[in-house]
């Protein structure tokens, strides 16, 4: 039996419906952009690995910092002690965050950071004695599978089998050039009601919704129309964050500020699990008493874990070289060339650029399901090449690690050119 065979033995896989998901290919190494499978196949990551990666597979930089951590001091409680590389990633990362955010929380993944977002909104409320229990996200936003951040989700067959054990969430549709006035007063009528404590959103990406784009400043007008009804908000830059959209945090093409953020994939460049939440002074404060029930009552015991902490560090200190930023620049330079030789293509709808994601929409016959036929045809044409995309639907997306060569990204646009001609 080789790997691939038995895995299917031992692992249930994540959004994998077994009894028809074919044998994965089992990756024995990776490096850079590229990645081995136990048969020396090669493919590109042309997604960084659901984005977590920019810096590339086994980067030696990141992995000196996690082995010297290791070895210093590689784990301690973040419950009634604290360590020098908290400190002084939380010093570091919001000195790189918009100017409002004052307090750094720690947890393991999104959908943790999401989780508690929402439960300090929830709970800011609660310790002032008003009843604000529900929140507002978008149509199709994706927020993570725990039950509080799936709750936000939109993305329906995600979350059908629980609904009415969820939080209570409305939805407003992601603002375009033609509907973006009825959202505005959708969303104003609704937080009359003083029921809201927040307003959570993927800043101008929705990644999971197949990298759906919307401006910045009709974001900064929902932001505003919020601010006015005291209900806070928060910016889901677990995909966005770390120099995806061109900037380094997705809010920073605004002029409003969020009043919580949430981070976590690129963090530590891809390699340990740790997630970031960020608060305001003021939501800090909405805490901060002599009653010990209005504590934030969260945690996780590797809150904090020194090693993700030192790999994040790392990490950042590789996101603010001058080579990572022109890498960044080039990949969006060769994404509009590409945008602009491929748009007017017979078999496509619309094509959209933003930093370093690029992603097209085929032309179809109604609804395309998110895994459904043609994805699958798209999916598995890619994988032959040796290429790892995950269509969405009839979405094709490249959100590349920020090291791949203009070799390997020209690779991925001709793969893309050739399945044109065949969906
Ligand atoms: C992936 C993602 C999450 C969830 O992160 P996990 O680490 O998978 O739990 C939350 N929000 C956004 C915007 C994401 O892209």
């Amino acid at each position: 039996m080789n790997l691939s065979q038995k895995d299917k033995l031992y692992n249930w896989h994540p959004y994998t419906q077994h009894k028809t998901a074919a044998d994965f290919p089992a990756i024995v190494k990776g490096k850079d952009a590229l990645l081995w499978d136990e048969n020396g196949k090669e493919y590109i990551d042309a997604i960084a690995s659901w984005w977590v990666n920019p810096f590339g597979h086994s980067n030696k930089i990141i992995a000196d910092a996690i082995y010297k951590q290791l070895t210093t001091l590689e784990h301690v409680l973040f419950g009634g002690f604290t360590h020098n590389r908290a400190v002084e990633l939380s010093e570091k990362v919001l000195s790189i965050l918009p100017s409002n955010q004052k307090k750094v929380f720690y947890s393991d993944n999104g959908s943790t950071a999401v989780e508690i977002a929402i439960k300090a909104a929830l709970q800011f409320f609660y310790n002032k004695e008003e009843r604000r229990t529900k929140i507002i996200a978008f149509e199709d936003a994706f927020h993570g599978d725990t039950f509080g951040a799936m709750a936000a989700s939109g993305i329906s067959f995600f979350t059908e089998a629980f609904q009415g054990s969820l939080l209570e969430v409305v939805r407003i549709p992601v603002p375009t050039q033609d509907n973006e006035q009825e959202v505005l007063i959708q969303l104003e009528s609704l937080l009359y009601s003083k029921e809201f404590a927040a307003f959570i959103f993927e800043p101008l990406v929705l990644g999971a919704a197949g990298m759906v784009m919307y401006e910045a400043s009709a974001l900064d007008k929902l932001i505003e129309i919020c601010k006015k009804h005291q209900v806070f908000t928060i910016a889901d830059e677990v995909m966005t964050g770390f120099g995806k959209t061109g900037k380094t945090f997705a809010c920073n093409y605004l002029s409003q500020k969020p009043d919580m953020m949430c981070l976590s994939k690129a963090l530590t460049g891809g390699t340990i699990p740790m997630a970031i939440t960020t608060f305001t002074q003021e939501i800090f404060d909405g805490f901060y008493s002599d009653d010990v029930n209005k504590a934030l009552f969260h945690g996780h015991t590797f809150t904090a874990n020194p090693t993700g902490c030192a790999a994040a560090l790392a990490s950042i200190e590789l996101l603010c070289t001058e080579e990572i930023q022109q890498n960044i620049k080039q990949i969006n330079q060769l994404h509009l060339q590409f945008q602009e030789k491929i748009k007017t293509h017979h078999k496509i709808k619309v094509t959209r650029v933003l930093g370093v994601i690029f992603a097209l929409e085929i032309k179809t016959e109604g609804q395309e399901s998110y895994y459904g036929g043609l994805r699958n045809k798209l999916y598995n044409f890619f994988i032959e090449k040796g290429i790892i995309l995950r269509p969405v639907g009839n979405i094709v997306y490249i959100l590349p690690p920020y090291i791949i060569t203009k070799e390997q990204l020209q690779k991925v646009y001709g793969s893309i050119e050739k399945v044109l001609e065949i969906v």
